[in-house]
């Protein structure tokens, strides 16, 4: 997936249209494996038999791209949903 570098969009805050740098989000913090919740919820799955509780639920594979667009006149930023949930990845090209 394709996406301009510079883009002219809505700024919420200057409440106008103005022109955008373009970043990609990174992904927010992982789970802590080693988180004390997490350790405690492993030690339950490993007993024999009987009842396990939360087993992992199947998770979606992709998730929507997310883009950080910062205003050059407020310089502030905010974030924008690039298409639906894809497995690509969002790619800046310089506007041709
Ligand atoms: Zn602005």
């Amino acid at each position: 997936m394709e996406y301009p570098k510079e883009v002219r969009t809505y700024c919420p805050f200057c409440k106008k249209y103005t022109v955008h740098k373009v970043k990609i989000a990174t992904r927010g913090s992982r789970d802590r494996t080693l988180a004390k919740g997490n350790r405690k919820h492993e030690r339950k799955l490993k007993g024999y038999g009987g009842k396990r509780r939360g087993k992992k639920t199947p998770r979606k594979q992709a998730k929507p791209q997310k883009v950080i667009l910062i205003c050059s006149n407020c310089k502030k930023k905010h974030e924008k949903i690039v298409g639906s949930r894809t497995k690509k990845k969002i790619e800046l090209v310089a506007k041709s």
